[in-house]
This record gives structure tokens, sequence and C-alpha cells, in this order.
């Protein structure tokens, strides 16, 4: 068949949350760029056939994957989390920052996204709190973009370049000459285009990333495209009862502070002559009103975004559904800046777990069911570590007078059952991972795909292994090292 035929000077591979932010970036300075989306506008969870599950279940490849402009931001909240100090020193490098590069990276990002970082020096000592470190746990906050939907975030730059988006369009074929790539084929309404441009970026999210490469195997010579497909390990360990209200809810509530909202979360590091990993712990509120106070805050915050009466309406009727609930929510933040949680179905304690890097853990092509396999592994002696952090969690919350942890259930547990029950949080991520030559890994620490010239991967499918926390901030700074590259590079 002949080919329909579209050049640019770059050419981005999806439109979701990195790929966006790449767009913004390289729009500056390039006049054409264009971005390629298999979804539509708006997009849409789409249930996948092709794809089977054997090993430990990930949930969010099957039912939270949302595709087309905006992609995953369209479903995330916009919690974003920097690497530890330790982690920034041990693997820097190996991401491909310079060093002591990666906090200043952060620091445009913040500016970038509009985001005031939380101030936890100033909280702690506003709120006295104290964690005494004979507890070995530490207490942090996580911060969050006001407008998560980055289709909404960069709406003025799409609305004046709507060109620049082809969209229902899917990248499926790779043409490579002489280490060069050529063009890559998409498919739209059945009919197939050639996309030709100076550089590639692959911005299509960890599985597609890895099934684009894995389909394209034989122009792409790499054994390891798949390889150290991991996530974040995500658990409730047990249940909470304050016992002194007002003590837990001036740790543990989220609230705003100067102007920027934070989470509050716990962090436990823990090294051996086995393992080294970390993992966050958080408190997870549960009631017969979340459904209506999601609303609520969802309404607040269009309200706050667009001062619109159809949005002040709809606050109002949602408020009064919601009854006095409303103004204890109201009553909480205008006296302490706290946003209230209802918990009439209880308070659990939920630990995100970083994972031990496995290289059998994969995502593979089944060349004769043409399906793809998510084998998901899990070493298993995370779940010591877990149990640690929880039983130092307890220790403190017990000795400080501030909440009892149950953790009768959790502690029993052996590795059979926490794999059964263990979930992934929504964080997909390794299968194209940065190494420093092609037998071990995907890319170059330039994230150029080995054995090519004009070929870049972004997104969390570059990690091995994923550190304690939500991981898009730190895939946003790596997009943003690309992006300064290619500025100087095409
Ligand atoms: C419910 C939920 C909550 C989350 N919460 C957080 C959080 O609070 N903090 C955090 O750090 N992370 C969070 N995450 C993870 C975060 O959303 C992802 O890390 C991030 O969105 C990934 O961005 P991406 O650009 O790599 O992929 P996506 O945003 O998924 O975008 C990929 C895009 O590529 C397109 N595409 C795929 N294949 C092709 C192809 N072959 N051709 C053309 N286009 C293609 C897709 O349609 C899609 O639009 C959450 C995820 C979920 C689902």
């Amino acid at each position: 068949m002949k080919n329909n035929i579209i050049e640019t000077d770059i050419l981005i591979i999806g439109g979701g949350t990195l790929g966006l932010f790449i767009y913004s970036q390289l729009k500056k300075k390039f006049r054409n760029i264009k971005v390629i989306d298999r979804g539509g506008l708006k997009p849409k969870i789409a249930k996948k056939n092709n794809l089977i599950n054997k090993g430990v279940y990930h949930k969010g490849t099957f039912k939270k994957r949302a595709f087309g402009i905006g992609g995953n931001s369209s479903l995330w909240g916009g919690q974003l989390a920097e690497f530890t100090n330790a982690e920034i020193k041990k693997y820097e490098l190996d991401l491909g920052f310079k060093k002591n590069e990666t906090k200043k990276i952060y620091r445009r990002l913040y500016k970038l996204l509009n985001i005031r970082k939380s101030d936890l020096n100033n909280f702690v000592k506003d709120h006295n709190l104290k964690i005494p470190n004979k507890y070995g746990i530490k207490y942090f906050h996580t911060s969050w973009l006001k407008e998560p939907n980055f289709s909404k975030f960069y709406k003025p730059c799409l609305d004046k370049n709507p060109n620049d988006f082809i969209i229902n369009a899917k990248a499926e074929k790779l043409f490579i000459k002489n280490r060069r790539v050529t063009g890559i084929q998409c498919l739209s309404n059945k009919k197939k285009y050639l996309l030709k441009a100076k550089k590639y970026i692959f911005a299509s999210g960890t599985v597609e990333t890895i099934k684009f490469f894995q389909n394209n195997k034989n122009k792409i010579k790499l054994n390891s495209i798949g390889s150290y497909f991991h996530d974040h390990l995500g658990i409730h360990v047990g249940n909470i009862q304050p016992i002194n209200e007002r003590k837990f809810s001036n740790y543990f509530y989220n609230g705003i502070y100067k102007n920027s909202k934070y989470q509050p979360k716990l962090l436990f590091k823990f090294s051996n002559s086995k393992y080294s990993l970390s993992a966050s712990g958080e408190f997870k509120f549960y009631s017969k009103y979340e459904k209506e106070i999601k609303k609520i805050k969802k309404g607040y915050i269009d309200l706050l975004n667009e001062m619109k009466l159809s949005h002040l309406l709809k606050l109002i009727i949602q408020s009064i559904k919601l009854n006095n609930k409303f103004f204890e929510l109201l009553w909480l933040f205008l006296l302490k800046k706290k946003i209230k949680p209802f918990y009439d179905k209880g308070i659990y304690f939920y630990v995100q777990s970083e994972q031990l890097a496995e290289k059998e853990s994969y995502v593979k092509l089944n060349k004769l069911s043409k399906k793809f396999i998510i084998d998901w592994k899990i070493n298993g002696v995370e779940l010591d570590f877990i149990k640690l952090f929880a039983l130092k969690t307890k220790a403190f919350l017990e000795k400080e007078d501030i909440a009892k942890l149950n953790l009768n259930n959790f502690s029993n547990i052996n590795q059979i059952k926490f794999k059964k029950i263990v979930r992934d949080t929504n964080h997909p991520s390794g299968g194209m991972i940065i190494s420093k030559n092609r037998k071990t890994g995907v890319v170059d620490k330039n994230y150029c795909v080995w054995g090519t010239k004009n070929l870049y991967v972004t997104g969390s499918c570059l990690l091995k292994k994923s550190s304690y926390a939500n991981i898009t901030f730190t895939s946003l700074a790596m997009a943003l090292k690309l992006t300064d590259y290619l500025k100087k590079n095409v």
C-alpha cells in the first residue's frame, strides 16, 4: 500500500502526561513538531484484549489506563514527590543527570508546573511536630498540582496549535537505515501514514512503549526490552484508632500550608546485606460519604479554576446533599486550613513500597498467540521490610499517644498470601531501562535507544527501581533533561 507521508522536525509518540510536557518545552524552540496519539481529544479507559496477566496481578494495566490527549493525567490526582537525598546521591548519574543536577532540575520543574513546594521545615515548627530518631521513620509531605489534567494545564498551547496534534493515530512500525530512524508508520481510521522526522520521542506510557518496541524487535535488536517491569507494592497493613484526635489530625490530616496543598506521610528506609529498600506510608480514611466529598472537592477546584455560575450551582447542590458534613469540612478548613476526613468506615495505614529490581519480571510478546504477557514478579523479601515499617510506625503512634495501630491480621501473612493480596499503585515502570551498555538495557544516558541516533524514550519505563514514592515528578525531570539536550542537538 502506498503511504501518505507527513514530515516534521520532531515527532512525539503519545500525547499523555509526558508527551504534552515535552511538547510544551520543545515548542518554545521548534516550529515543526507533531504529536500523535492513539486516542481522541478526551482520554478514555479502553479495554485491551491483546494483554494477558501471568504473574502477580497488575491491576493498573488492565483497569486504569487512559488513552488520548492528556493520557493518565486525566485519571491521577497529581501528587508529586522527589527522590530522597540519599537516592539522588546513589542514582542520579544512573538516571542520566550530572552530579548535583537533579535538585536543580526539580526546582525548574516546580516553576514550570506552577507548584509551590510544601515548606516542610516551617510546617513542622509551626505545628510543633516531632518524630524522635529512635523510631527510625521520617515525616514528609508530598506536593500537588493545582491542575492535574495536563490537557487542561496546557490548553492555551494546544488551542494555539491544533494542527500539531494528530489524534486516533496509533504508531505501529519503525523504519531504520544506518542507525537512523527514517519513519514511523501509524494507523489512523484504517489508513496507513508514514511520519518522518529528525528526532522521534516515545512518550506512550510504560506498557504501550514496551509493546511497540517488542513488535519492532527485529529492527531494535535488544534483549532487555520488557525486562525489569515493576511497580510500587501497595498494601493495607492495619487499622488505626486515634488515641488523641487533636494530635492525630495535627500530624496526619491533609491541608493547605502557605498556599500549597500537602499530604502528610511517613518514610522508611532500610538496608542490609540482602537488600536496600524504601517505602512511604499514609493514612486512608473510609466513609460512606466518600463519593459526595470527592464531588465537592472537584466542584471547589473547578470553581477556583473557572469562576462560572454553573460550577457554583453544582457546588451548592452537592453541599446541600451532604448536610452538616459540609459545614464540618468548612469549619476545619477555616480554622486550621485542614481538610477534614470522614472515617465512619475506618482508618487504615497503607504502605507503598519500592520493590527489588527483578530482571525476569517482564512484558513480552508471545509470538504464537500474538498476545502480550504481563509477568509481574515480586521477590517477596519486601514483606519483611513492610512488616518492619509497620512495627516502627506502631511504636511511634502508640508510644507518643497519637493512635493505636492494629497489625494482628497483617503480622501473620506469609509471602504466598502477600503476593496474592498486594496490588500495584498505578505506577507501571521499567521495561525500557537506562544502562551503561546495550547488553544490559535499552537506552543510554541521553535516553537514546542503543544502536540508534535519533530515537528517544521517556517515562517511568526508563527506571530499573522506583524509590519510595510517586514516580512521575522524577519522570518529568528526566523529560526536562531530554528537552534541554534536544534543544541543543537537533
Ligand atoms: C489513578 C492513577 C493515579 C495516579 N496517581 C499518581 C500520582 O499521584 N503521582 C504520580 O507521580 N503518578 C501517578 N500516577 C501515574 C501517572 O499517571 C503516570 O506515571 C503518568 O501519567 C505517565 O505518563 P506518560 O506520559 O508516560 O503516559 P500516559 O499519560 O499514559 O500517556 C501515554 C499516551 O500515549 C498514547 N499512546 C500509547 N500507545 C500509543 C501508540 N502506539 N501510538 C500513539 N499513541 C500511543 C496513549 O493514548 C496515551 O495518551 C497515577 C496513575 C493512575 C492511573
